[in-house]
């Protein structure tokens, strides 16, 4: 039996995909590349480039492939764009994960892991959040993906199929060993902008907002290390197919860094003391979010890479990486 990857083109799809490749076993990928990056995907994986709306596709996929398990990544991601245009978010996030479960529970797929988001929570305060606690999303990014995990509790309620919901943190770092990086174009997230700052690639980076009830008042995250949720994904397949029930599950280190942390951390990692610039608050952000992801390590998971440097440092690296291949490619 295979699983299929969608998204597995984008950032924690694609460290995804490495991780269960490193682990002997090759999934396929379906990725319309919208932000995704076909050079992402390693040869020996087949990639499919459609749309998960598209239900007659997915089924095509996974009767052709035998698929027992869908890992669905494929989601637009960042909070201000869902609240400039919510209704997209609506349709790529929420009505294509319909189709895509549709498809899912026409294909009798037995497995289905999600990827859903800490924006479920909304605002938690300084203590740490745990599964039990009751949603309530500041944006529409967030709604887009609650209303998934509803559709996907629902279904897990009525068909024969069993997920796991991964609610993750603040995704960030690199492939340690360098095969791969955060390549969106345009790409919003903090630990990116600050490195892109530092790389010279950005003249100024603003930080959103210094009057959160914070200790020092900008909004504390907790960080993880993509290749450590990239193993998550593996402990969450092996549970389901070991028998185990559908779970709704945390994914984070417990450990909040601010804004300003983070900044100082990428400053000191590069070397380099860029220009910051105080910004309003960005609409959408909730001043803390920490994760409690105990039930997903009683699971199995076991991180990692649990360092803010070391993460720093390993999307530092990526990201010298590309700079060096522009400028190899402007030279030709
Ligand atoms: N942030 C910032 N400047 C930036 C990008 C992000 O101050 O250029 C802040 C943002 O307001 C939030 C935190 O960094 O408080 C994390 O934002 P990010 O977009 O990385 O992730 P999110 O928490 O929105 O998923």
């Amino acid at each position: 039996m295979t699983i299929l990857i969608t998204g597995g083109a984008g950032f924690i799809g694609g460290h995804t995909v490495l991780a269960f490749l490193d682990r002997g076993e090759i999934p396929i990928v379906l990725d319309d590349l919208s932000t995704g990056n076909r050079a992402a995907i390693p040869s020996d994986v087949p990639f499919f480039a459609g749309d998960v709306g598209d239900t007659e596709l997915v089924l095509r996929l996974v009767q052709n492939h035998r698929i027992d398990a869908i890992l669905h990544f494929a989601a637009k991601i960042v909070v201000p764009e869902s609240v400039a245009d919510p209704l997209n978010y609506y349709l790529n996030n929420t009505v294509k994960t319909h189709a895509l479960l549709q498809a899912a529970v026409r294909g009798k797929v037995k497995h289905f892991v999600f990827s859903s988001t800490a924006a479920v929570y909304g605002n938690t305060g300084s203590k740490s959040v745990s599964e039990t606690a009751d949603p309530a999303p500041l944006s529409p990014y967030g709604r887009s993906k609650l209303m998934s995990e509803y559709m996907l509790v629902d279904a897990g309620e009525a068909y024969d199929l069993r997920y796991v919901i991964l609610r993750y943190f603040n995704v960030a770092g690199a492939d340690p060993a360098g095969r791969l990086g955060q390549s969106t174009p345009g790409a919003t997230h903090l630990i990116k902008v600050a490195l892109e700052t530092a790389l010279r690639r950005r003249t100024y980076m603003s930080i959103y907002g210094s009057d959160y009830p914070t200790p020092d008042g900008t909004c504390v995250r907790d960080y993880v290390h993509v290749s450590d949720l990239a193993r998550a994904h593996l402990a969450a397949l092996d549970h389901l197919r070991n028998g185990g029930e559908s779970r709704t599950l945390n994914c984070g280190y417990g450990r909040g860094y601010s804004v300003r942390e983070v900044v100082d951390t990428v400053r000191n990692i590069t070397g380099v003391d860029f220009e910051i610039r105080q910004a309003p608050r960005r609409e959408g952000d909730p001043a803390s979010i920490v994760a409690n992801s105990d039930q997903l390590m009683k699971l199995g998971w076991k991180p990692e890479l649990n360092d803010l440097a070391k993460m720093i440092e390993h999307a530092h690296n990526w990201e010298s990486k590309l700079i060096a291949a522009e400028s190899r490619t402007a030279i030709r």
